[in-house]
């Protein structure tokens, strides 16, 4: 094994177009990003599409942008280039045919042309007689002679590597040393004909070509990597250094997979979710700098990462903790900012339209920002604001009070509210009056029920705020409607 000493770092994220891009690609590609940035490297994207029939171009464009949007840049790629593109694998096929017509020229692969009734058969022999299955080596020993006739005569091969029975062994970054032994892989699929290579060839040509030093990705490609050791040797290949960063799991402590939640990225940032919080928990998922410090931003996490110190063990994608993320960096927005960021999804929820005035939007937004776990959250948070929801009568009686005392208290804020003028309904004047109430009834008796009567709901931000935004007509029709409530009680 040639080991790669350049000193230069050239990482890649190499995924398949095949569906949209999910929190385990995004996890290795922000690994990938943060340990080229940390060591001045190259961060490369490579689109590994040599599966025709599953590959579709709006995969590979979910999958740039969701990268884009949690914020990773790459030096090369198909949309930038680069000095060993192309980056695409379905434009990279002559570089594939001529090494494995090398392969086959010096009878390091060989055709097969075993059916997959016949490769059953002999899987099926070797475990019922207790064998650990692989290809038994029918066409291994097929003359020249032979399989050009059977090419000539229109059988189907496909191309299988011979693969060295040996022990080997390779160091990983994150599992330490790993040992295999090659016999029990046998000769292995590189491609089905010269034109159709597969997974494990052309990631192995290409990591190669493409001069890359640190293999960074899941777990579950730990049983790829010796087959890419065992083509990069019969090809007087350097091999990079693995690191195999460990499996995301869902709470039950499956493997993350769609029926734990969102399919794409993507979906978390039409969820509500900023790039920033996601990043911040992705990186965490089998990483933690050490310290009591939770929240960091992409330079920092650049500064702090280091691949030795990725977990070994699972890790598992808490949703509740994404949402703490979330909810921290919506704190940290300034009211415009996230009245800006909010608008799409009141817009959408026909709540609001050109003609609503954008501050009182803000001051909605503001008032909500505690509460927002995900930006979508400022739906059922502030539809109130628009439209008084259907709620319970009940729920205008505090618990320590009772309807009759609720009906009076509310008919004092009532009257208090009614007496101020409209210009003067403000803040300042609205707490006033309210106050005055309150050191007559109490404070959760006043206050209660004004803030029920304004949102029905029983969380909400509190009623002077509320009256100041809807302001005084609409406060008071509010109000009103809860006193009549009241009295049907
Ligand atoms: N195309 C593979 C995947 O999407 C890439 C694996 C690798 O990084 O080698 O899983």
């Amino acid at each position: 094994m040639k080991t790669n000493e350049t000193t230069s770092v050239r990482v890649r994220i190499a995924p398949s177009p095949t569906g949209f891009l999910h929190v385990g690609t995004a996890r290795a590609a922000l690994f990938n990003f943060l340990f080229a940035r940390r060591h001045g490297g190259t961060f490369i994207v490579r689109i590994e599409d040599t599966d025709a029939q599953r590959s579709e171009k709006r995969f590979e464009d979910n999958i740039i942008e969701g990268f884009t949007w949690l914020g990773l840049t790459w030096d090369e790629g198909p949309d930038v280039g680069g000095p060993y593109g192309p980056y695409r694998q379905s434009e990279r096929k002559d570089l594939y045919r001529t090494h494995l017509k090398l392969l086959l020229e010096r009878d390091l692969a060989y055709h097969c042309f075993c059916t997959k009734e016949e490769l059953e058969a002999q899987k099926n022999y070797m475990l019922a007689n207790g064998i650990p299955p692989k290809y038994s080596g029918v066409c291994a020993g097929l003359g020249k002679d032979e399989v050009a006739r059977r090419i000539a005569d229109g059988a189907l091969s496909v191309i299988r590597f011979r693969a060295t029975a040996k022990k080997l062994a390779f160091g990983d970054g994150v599992k330490g040393k790993i040992e295999v032994d090659t016999e029990l892989i046998g000769d292995f699929t590189i491609a089905k004909s010269v034109d159709e290579p597969l997974y494990n060839f052309t990631a192995a040509i290409d990591d190669e070509l493409m001069r890359i030093s640190h293999v960074i990705r899941g777990e579950d490609h730990i049983s790829n990597t010796p087959k890419q050791i065992l083509i990069q040797e019969a090809l007087g290949f350097h091999t990079p250094h693995y690191a195999h960063l460990p499996l995301i799991l869902g709470p039950d402590k499956s493997k993350l997979s769609k029926r734990h939640g969102a399919a794409s990225i993507l979906e978390y940032r039409d969820d509500g979710y900023l790039p920033e919080a996601l990043a911040n928990f992705l990186a965490f998922l089998g990483w933690h700098p050490g310290g009591e410090k939770e929240f960091y931003s992409l330079l920092e996490l650049i500064s702090q990462f280091d691949i030795a110190h990725v977990n070994k063990s699972n890790a598992v994608f808490n949703i509740q903790k994404l949402d703490w993320f979330n909810a921290h960096y919506i704190r940290q927005k300034s009211d415009d900012e996230l009245c800006a960021l909010c608008l799409p999804y009141l817009q959408k929820a026909g709540m609001i339209d050109a003609s609503t005035d954008r501050e009182k939007v803000k001051k909605i937004v503001a008032l909500e920002k505690e509460r927002l776990k995900k930006l979508s959250d400022i739906v059922p948070l502030s539809s109130f604001f628009f439209a008084l929801p259907e709620y319970a009568s009940e729920i205008l009686v505090w618990k320590k009070s009772d309807a009759a005392t609720t009906a009076k208290s509310l008919a004092a804020s009532c009257a208090a509210l009614e007496a101020l003028d409209a210009p003067q309904f403000t803040e300042e004047a609205v707490k006033d009056a309210l106050g005055a109430v309150a050191s007559e009834f109490g404070n959760g008796a006043a206050y209660w029920p004004v803030r029920v009567a304004l949102s029905g709901m029983e969380a909400s931000p509190g009623p002077v705020e509320i009256a100041e935004v809807l302001g005084k007509d609409e406060t008071i029709k509010r109000i009103r409607a809860g006193i009549t409530r009241l009295n049907m009680i």
